[in-house]
């Protein structure tokens, strides 16, 4: 049956709230509703298989909570958290130790750093129901329907064999058990399905996409582009997890109106911004495969003493704590990177002492991300005083991709890192140095406000078998289940490269002829970056590795980890493209090996 948008929204509403049925043994149970989760069960659904999604957090009406079209002066709090609530800032991650909460019982509820608005409020955890200790570290988590795509930055940018043979390149760490070619025909399938807005530049180091309808660079920006390419360096047009053309094959997502929101709150009530949602779960419903449970917090991967392989899961009811367990012919983990090894430590039994898939001891090892914080804001002088232009209605700036460690070798530091940036008029007045009141005041903002451009980096954090997590001994969340620690530090290269990120940002403003106005140069808190990575990293040694190239467990054959867990290496690129692609590749393998009987 075809459903309308709305129509669709409030089918799969009660569906996810009835009970289901556990009588039955689903081809697949998806653990978690994210970029990897949805991805799950659009690829599974639609070769066929019964798939149970259980989603720990609610089904959200998420276009109540973006509201991407209200002004700043409809908003009783202008935009900002209601007085109740508080969400951490980077004094408070630096001077304080995890978990969070302790301190902060004035507020009603805690949230990461992104929480620190009114529309992604109840999008993020409350950091009280879900503590953890270790490490300082700015976790972000988003327990809904869809996860962190309700609200991610939508740069969607491929990894190249820079990144998959990093090893090869400079004698750091392990190759990925896969080369580009093997990921590229699986890039173009989310390119195609998803939409992504960019333009081609034919670098090795970071592939094309297939671009739909790319956004312009203002002023500035390009300015600040031909100022880079005397150095050799390539600024582009940010490639956006957006449709700018629209999508013939969903009805639930529209093109892109180019109205900024995303960027000024965080998502897209109109769904031109990939969420899994409208992008993968509606459609995945419509085949008739596809049982979802929401509130479903999966405590345990079960096993079957006898072969050893899994069985189903155990989850809790979020609202009434009540226990299920449920039965599949495969399981496949899509819970986040974080979340998944934390699945899979919990999963203890006589087979497994250790947690599930985890003979290698490897399962939470590896942790990687990107390290951010450093970067320039400057301003263009030959545009202050000029009229005001729309800058801000689109769903990203640019990107300056990596140039470190690709031809020549950096004396301090290996791998690379690149920048996000934007520039232009803005809705409120970004990037400004300028102090005062009054008429004045607003004069010297309004003759300003276009000239600023800023920009900061994301470079790569080592995958390194010191940096970990596993599970705490005494602190449980809410319903009871083991918190994850923190054991995780950057380390000597990703401070090098936080130095170097601060000079060169700075030599290519100047390039550009930019007056300087402000240089970030502290690091921020380990996690700021979201991408987290690694913990679960597939390889060709069961000894050294979780997964195979399929991400498979090597150690239980009808187990699959498809999220994050399974990079060998962070690189510097943002992840979630490459969260996909490898998803699907995966699920087409799982769904062909499931038809053979070999699971
Ligand atoms: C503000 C922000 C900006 C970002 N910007 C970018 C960007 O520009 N580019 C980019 O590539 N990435 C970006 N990201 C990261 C991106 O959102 C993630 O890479 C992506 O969402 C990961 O998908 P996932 O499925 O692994 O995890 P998630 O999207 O987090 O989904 C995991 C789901 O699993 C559920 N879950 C967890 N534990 C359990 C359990 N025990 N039982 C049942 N369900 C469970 C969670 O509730 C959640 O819904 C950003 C993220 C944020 C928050
Ligand atoms: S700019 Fe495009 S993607 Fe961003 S909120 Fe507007 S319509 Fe959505």
């Amino acid at each position: 049956m075809k459903r309308g948008r709305h129509a669709g929204d409030k089918e799969l509403y009660s569906m996810a709230d009835h009970e289901i049925d556990l009588t039955r043994t689903y081809d697949a149970i998806v653990v978690g509703s994210g970029a990897a989760g949805g991805m799950a069960a659009h690829v599974l659904t639609s070769r066929g298989l019964k798939v149970l999604m259980l989603e720990a957090g609610k089904k959200l009406p998420i276009e109540k909570e973006l509201r991407s079209m209200e002004w700043p002066y409809d908003n009783a709090n202008r935009g900002a958290l209601p007085p109740d609530r508080h969400s951490l800032t980077f004094n408070e991650y630096t001077i304080r130790n995890p978990p969070y909460a302790p301190g902060f019982e004035k507020s009603k509820h805690l949230h990461s750093y992104v929480g620190s608005t009114d529309y992604v409020k109840n999008i993020v955890v409350d950091e009280r129901d879900n503590p953890f200790t270790g490490t300082n570290y700015a976790w972000v988590r988003a327990r809904c329907l869809g996860g962190k795509t309700n609200i991610w930055g939508r740069l969607a940018l491929r990894l190249s064999d820079y990144d998959f043979k990093a090893k090869s390149h400079d004698g750091y760490g392990e190759d990925w058990p896969i080369s580009y070619s093997d990921l590229a025909p699986y890039y173009d399938k989310v390119d195609l399905y998803l939409g992504i807005t960019g333009v081609k530049e034919d670098l090795p180091y970071l592939p094309d996409s297939i671009f739909q309808r790319p956004t312009k660079l203002n002023c500035a920006e390009i300015t600040l582009k031909q100022g880079v390419q005397k150095m050799g360096r390539v600024l582009t047009q940010y490639r956006a997890g957006v449709t700018t053309d629209g999508l013939k094959h969903n009805q639930y997502r529209s093109r892109c109106f180019g109205r900024g929101a995303c960027e000024r709150k965080g998502g897209c009530d109109i769904h031109a911004a990939f969420d899994s949602p409208t992008g993968l779960i509606y459609p995945a419903a419509d085949t008739g495969n596809l049982t979802l449970r929401t509130n479903a917090v999966v405590r345990e991967v079960m096993v079957d003493p006898q072969t050893g392989k899994a069985s189903g899961v155990h989850f809790i009811d979020s609202e009434t704590m009540r226990d299920y367990n449920v039965r599949a012919k495969v399981v496949v983990v899509a819970a986040s990177t974080l979340e998944s090894a934390r699945l899979l430590l919990l999963s203890k039994s006589r087979l497994y002492p250790n947690g599930l898939a985890n003979s290698s001891g490897h399962v939470g090892h590896n942790f990687c991300e990107h390290v951010m914080g450093p970067g320039v804001t400057g301003q263009a002088k030959d545009l202050v005083g000029k009229p005001s232009t729309l800058d801000d209605g689109r769903p990203g700036g640019f990107y300056l991709t990596r140039f470190r460690n690709l031809t020549e070798k950096h004396p301090k530091f290996i791998r690379g890192y690149g920048f996000e940036g934007g520039s232009g008029a803005r809705m409120f007045p970004e990037g400004t140095d300028r102090h005062g009141f009054g008429a004045s005041f607003k004069e010297e903002v309004r003759k300003n406000q276009g000239s600023y451009i800023s920009m900061g980096a994301f470079g790569e954090v080592l995958a390194r078998y010191e940096n970990y997590v596993d599970l705490d001994p005494v602190v449980k969340d809410k319903w009871g289940i083991p918190a994850l620690r923190f054991h995780y530090k950057f380390g000597d290269n990703e401070h090098r490269m936080a130095e170097d990120m601060k000079e060169t940002a700075q030599e290519m403003f100047e390039a550009a002829g930019f007056n300087i106005v402000h240089v970030n140069t502290r690091t921020l808190t380990e996690g700021w970056s979201i991408h987290e990575m690694g913990t679960a990293r597939m390889g060709n040694d069961p000894k050294t590795s979780v997964l195979n190239q399929f991400q498979q467990s090597h150690d239980v054959k009808n187990l699959f980890v498809v999220d994050g867990s399974a990079f060998v290496n962070a690189s510097c690129q943002n992840p979630t493209w490459t969260i996909m692609s490898l998803c699907w590749r995966s699920c087409d393998y799982l769904a062909d090996e499931l038809g053979k009987g070999n699971l």
